[in-house]
Formats: structure tokens, sequence, C-alpha cells
């Protein structure tokens, strides 16, 4: 079997990082840790996290950095995570994220962070028409549906558009990543950790792309 890989997903939303990751997820036998999901899962359960975080993602806002980093950290000490690694989607989003990432990582170091590179003006037209299953997050579009009646194709859930994908909350969330999230993409490059990847491409071709810059990294 391929070896496992610690690895960390930066791009603007819309870039295509929840369909790179699952694949990439499959590819590597890591699990895909998508701190949106876990969130959106929290939400449909009703948890008290749920109730907190629900109207702050509706308005594209973040949820406070102690409470994501508490359940990162959590996640990050199961046996799948340590005995293989992980793919980290959506975290850290912040320095303090990524300042207590690294200690949270201290003893198993992350291998690598792609910055999967997608420009604002096609991130948008793609967010438009984004459609999601509520059940397994599987992703769609208005262009490519899935084949029957907004059924997923992958576990028949209903596929709909996600409640932050309005046009104010999509222009709140671009505009908090490039303040919050950008910078560390220059932070991880200091550590020598960064590589860019041009997402502007199919989706085959993209994952084709970050399985070459990973397998470099790793020396495999
Ligand atoms: P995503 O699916 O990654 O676009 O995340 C959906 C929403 O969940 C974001 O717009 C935030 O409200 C919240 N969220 C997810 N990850 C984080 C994080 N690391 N820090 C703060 N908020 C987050």
């Amino acid at each position: 079997m391929t070896a496992g890989v610690r690895l960390v997903i930066l791009g603007r939303q819309g870039a295509g990082k929840g369909t790179q990751c699952t694949r990439l997820s499959r590819h590597y036998v890591v699990p895909h840790i998508s701190t949106g999901e876990m969130l959106r899962a929290a939400v449909k359960e009703g948890t008290e996290l749920g109730r907190k975080a629900a109207e702050i993602m509706n308005d594209g806002g973040l949820v406070p950095d102690d409470v994501m980093i508490g359940i990162v950290d959590e996640r990050l000490d199961h046996d799948d995570t340590t005995r293989r690694g992980y793919i980290l989607d959506g975290f850290p989003r912040t320095v303090p994220q990524a300042k207590a990432l690294a200690e949270i990582t201290d003893a198993r170091r992350l291998d690598l962070v792609i910055d999967l590179d997608v420009p604002k003006a096609i991130v948008l037209q793609r967010l438009a028409s984004r459609r999601v299953c509520a059940d397994c997050g599987a992703n769609y579009s208005v262009d490519k549906p899935p084949r029957y009646d907004w059924v997923c194709d992958d576990c028949g859930g209903e596929v709909e558009q996600r409640e932050d994908d309005t046009p104010a909350a999509i222009e709140k969330r671009l505009a908090d990543y490039e303040r919050e999230t950008a910078p560390l993409i220059d932070w991880y490059r200091d550590m020598g950790l960064l590589d860019v990847v041009d997402g502007l491409a199919s989706a085959n071709e993209v994952s084709l792309r970050l399985f070459a810059v990973i397998d470099l990294r790793r020396g495999s």
C-alpha cells in the first residue's frame, strides 16, 4: 500500500478543495478532515456546537479560533490520523489556527501544505453554480448535475445549494480568505512547506498535479 501523508490544503472557496481532497484521501488512504463538513454535520445534528456555528456560517463568518482548534486537536488524536496521516481541508484559516496546528503536530510534523490556486473571478462563477449533497458533501453544479433529479449519484442524498452560497455570504467568505487565510501562504512558504498547484484544469488533471507534488515531497 502507498505511504500515508500529513497534508494541509489551502485555497479559495470554490477552488475544488473538497473534490480533490476526496480523491487524495482515497489515493493515500488517509482521512479527509474537512472542518466545514464537521460543522455542517453538527448543525444537522443540532448539537450545541451546531447551534452556535449555524448563524455564523450562514452569514459567511468564521467560527472562533478556540472552538476550531479544540475540534481539530481532538480529531487529530484519533487512531486513523496518528497511524497514516490526514488531509486537512478548511483548517487552518487564520494565523492563530496555524500556530496551534504547529503545536498539535509537533511530534508528527506536516509533510507539506498545498495552495490550490484558482483566481477569484473563476471561483465566483463556480460558487454561484455549486450544488452539494446534503448527506455526503459530494460536489455538483448547475452545469454538471447528478444523473437523476438532484439525487446524489454516490449516496442517494438530496443535492442542494449550500446555505452560505448566497452572493452576500460568498463575498464575505472570499474577503475573509484574502485577509485571514492568504497570509498563511507566505507563512508556510517561509517554513519551506508550501507548494502551489494550479487548480485551473479538469478535476482529473488537477489530481495528477497534486499526486506529483505530494510524491515528490515524500520522495516516493
Ligand atoms: P467550508 O466548507 O470550508 O467552506 O466551511 C464552511 C464554513 O464553516 C466557513 O464559512 C466558516 O463559517 C466555518 N469554518 C470552517 N472551517 C473553519 C475554520 N477553520 N475556522 C473558522 N471557521 C471555519
